[in-house]
Parts: structure tokens; C-alpha cells; sequence
């Protein structure tokens, strides 16, 4: 019986047998002796096998409903693989609005190895139109990093599967408990296993999902080649963070909605981007797509000065980049998150100097509001 999703993250559908521990098992260790010659216990070498990694994929292809997961050791090294699936020549059309460091990389790591890239608004602009004959690739993330646009991810899936490109998404924000791609058609999902997977800001992962048996084939031969795993501890650590990742991201969620209706009601503010708020051009698509809407929130007051104060006032909120942990978190994405990408693309993008994204996590909500009102009346009574 396919079970709900709040329990595959604290079970897998096969029994296990480690002296009953309930808690997985770290296996620490680099190598593994063979029992005979030309004999494998089925691990040979942790780059390559090891079993609490395997652990860690096992559940975390189950949250997505995939065939395989691949375990790296940062989200970035998981987007990094991904773009070894192509070759000089290669073009992706990928989303303008995207996490600031894979916007670097294909701009600065994978243009220099010949592969081109058009950068459109996946959620608003004809990606049909984009389409050249050495298009190999779409490459969106939904909601985007940090002006929260939102791509229907089946149309996307719909064309991608016309042209034979590959539709490749990039689902930290709303992790696997929220949303799952390849059941909408993509073929690779990208996980930053550092943000909600973890979920306590104390460790990096980097996950690869898919759903075809070619691509996980391709993928664990580029995986045990170029090595970026992810350690025994690191990923007993992910193991033991997506146990709760059910209530985390309901609480989140919870306090993450009323910190965006409160924002809504601030003088100073204007604008509260949440795609769980009704008038958000995404509202429509997300309750389609997805089982909710996250708790990562982006607005914007009436200045720079204002958005400085708000960050340097903060105390219990902290500031800080990264996202998806327990912890409220806010960030400045023009000089943190999002300083590599060119002024242009940045303001085009509508990252101004008056943006901040606070990443919301699972404090009681009333100490989270009251912090705010205070920073709040404090800038106030300032000017
Ligand atoms: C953080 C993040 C990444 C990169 O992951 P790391 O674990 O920091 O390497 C990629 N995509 C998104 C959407 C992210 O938020």
C-alpha cells in the first residue's frame, strides 16, 4: 500500500535488519574487505557504495517518487553533475530567476565548456520559442530564488516532451513533502539537501532525482567518476533531519502565512511576495501543482535605508544566508545570495535594493510577529 508522504520520511516500505537499531547506522568507513576472491559483500568503496548513503538516496527517491537519488555533497555539486550530462554545443534554456549560484555556474563554469544557455522568464515567457536544434535541456526552479515566479511545471514537462528535452527542476523551496516534479512529467529534480531536507542548518547536501533508469544509469557513472559524494555522517545527518520534515514545513508554512498577511498590513512595505497569498500571480498554478506553498517569503519596503535598519535591528530573526532550517532566517539578496549576478540581470529581475527574503522556520509565531513589530516601530520612530 503507497503510503502518505509525512510517513515515507520516517519509513522505508523495506524492513531493516541492523540489530533492529531504529536509528540508522553510520558506516563509517572508506573501503570494504571482499570475502573471496572476485567476491563483494555489494560495497567495494564508499565513493562509490556505502550503505548509509544508500539509506539516504533510498528515502529520499521515495519522497519524490523516483528510481534514484544520488547523494552529493552540496546542492551545488548535484547541479554540477547534472551539467556533466551535456557536451559542447549543448543549449538549455534556463529560468532568469534562479538561485544565484547556478546562475554562476552556467555563466562563468559551463559557457566556458561550450555550452549556451538563453535565460528566460519560465513562468511567463514562450519556451517553445527558445527552442534551437541543439536544445537539450529546460532548467527551471518553481517557486524561484528569491522573486517566488511559479512555472507549471506540467505545461513545461508537456513541452519539453515534444522537443525530447530534458526537463530538469530544482525543488529545494518547496522539498519533496510539498511537491514532486517528476510526477508532473520532469525528469530530474534537483535537491539543495542543506535546506529543508537537513533542516537544521548544520549540514551540506546536494541531491540528484530521477525516474528513468537511462539517466540514473548515466548519472552514477559521472557520480563515481567525479566523486562530489556525500560522507557517512553528512548523510546520516539528512536522514535523521527528513524525519520531521513533515512538521517542519507545516509549521513553517503556518508562520511563514502570518508573517506575510502581517507584512501586508505594514506601512513601509510595499510589496510581500508569498505565493500563498491569494493575489499572487502563482496563487492559481501552486494549488495545482503543489500541497503547499512554503515558507520562504520575499518583500520589499520603501528604501534601502529601511531594509539595512531591518537587518541590522533583528535579533531572534537571524541574518544570515541559506534557507530551510529551523531557524528564521533573513538576507539581503543584492550583496549575499545573489551578488555574482550582473546589476542588470539582478534589477531585471527585480532583486532592489529594497528586496530582502527571509526564509521563515518553526519558532512560535508570536515571538517571530512581536520581534517584527518591534524592529518595525523602532525604524518608525526613528524618521
Ligand atoms: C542553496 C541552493 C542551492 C545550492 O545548494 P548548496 O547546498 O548551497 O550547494 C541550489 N538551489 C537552490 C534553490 C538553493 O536554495
Amino acid at each position: 500500500m503507497a503510503r502518505e508522504i509525512g510517513t515515507k520520511c520516517i519509513h522505508l516500505e523495506e524492513e531493516l535488519n541492523h540489530y533492529g537499531a531504529i536509528s540508522y547506522p553510520i558506516y563509517q568507513t572508506a573501503t570494504f574487505a571482499h570475502p573471496g576472491v572476485g567476491q563483494s559483500t555489494g560495497y567495494d568503496y564508499s565513493r562509490v557504495q556505502n550503505p548509509t548513503r544508500e539509506q539516504v538516496e533510498k528515502v529520499v527517491a521515495s519522497l519524490e517518487n523516483g528510481v534514484d537519488a544520488l547523494a552529493l555533497s552540496s546542492g551545488m555539486a548535484a547541479i554540477t553533475l547534472m551539467m556533466e550530462l551535456f557536451a559542447p554545443g549543448d543549449h538549455l534554456i534556463v529560468d532568469a530567476d534562479l538561485y544565484g549560484g547556478s546562475i554562476r555556474l552556467f555563466e562563468q563554469i559551463s559557457r566556458k565548456n561550450g555550452i549556451a544557455f538563453t535565460s528566460i522568464d519560465c513562468c511567463f515567457e514562450d519556451i517553445e520559442g527558445q527552442i534551437r536544434e541543439n536544445t537539450k535541456a529546460v532548467y527551471i526552479e518553481t517557486p524561484t530564488n528569491p522573486m517566488m515566479h511559479v512555472t507549471d511545471i506540467a505545461k513545461s514537462a508537456d513541452i519539453a516532451k515534444r522537443h525530447g528535452l530534458l526537463l530538469i527542476v530544482d525543488n529545494t523551496f518547496l522539498s519533496p513533502y510539498f511537491q514532486n516534479p517528476l510526477d508532473l512529467g520532469a525528469d530530474l529534480v534537483i535537491h539543495s539537501g542543506t535546506k529543508y531536507l537537513g533542516g537544521h542548518n548544520d549540514a551540506l547536501a546536494g541531491f540528484l532525482v530521477t525516474n528513468r533508469e537511462e539517466i540514473s544509469e548515466r548519472l552514477r557513472f559521472l557520480y563515481k567518476t567525479t566523486g562530489a559524494v556525500l560522507s557517512p555522517f553528512d548523510s546520516w545527518l539528512i536522514l535523521r533531519g527528513i524525519k520531521t520534515l513533515g512538521i517542519r514545513m507545516e509549521r513553517a508554512q503556518e508562520n511563514a502565512i502570518a508573517i506575510a498577511e502581517w507584512l501586508k498590513g505594514q506601512p513601509g512595505v510595499t510589496d510581500v511576495i508569498y505565493p500563498g497569498l491569494e493575489e499572487h500571480p502563482g496563487y492559481g498554478i501552486m494549488k495545482r501543482q503543489a500541497r503547499g506553498f512554503g515558507a520562504m517569503l520575499t518583500f520589499r519596503v520603501e528604501s534601502k535605508e529601511f531594509a539595512m535598519a531591518i537587518l541590522e535591528k533583528v535579533k531572534l530573526i537571524q541574518y544570515a544566508e541559506s534557507l530551510g532550517g529551523v531557524e528564521t532566517l533573513i538576507t539581503y539578496p543584492t550583496t549575499q545570495t545573489h551578488a555574482d549576478v550582473p546589476k542588470e540581470v539582478r534589477e531585471k529581475n527585480g532583486i532592489t535594493e529594497s528586496t530582502l527574503r527571509m526564509s521563515v522556520g518553526i519558532e512560535d509565531k508570536k515571538d517571530l510577529l512581536a520581534e517584527l513589530a518591534e524592529v518595525f516601530n523602532e525604524i518608525r520612530r526613528k524618521d
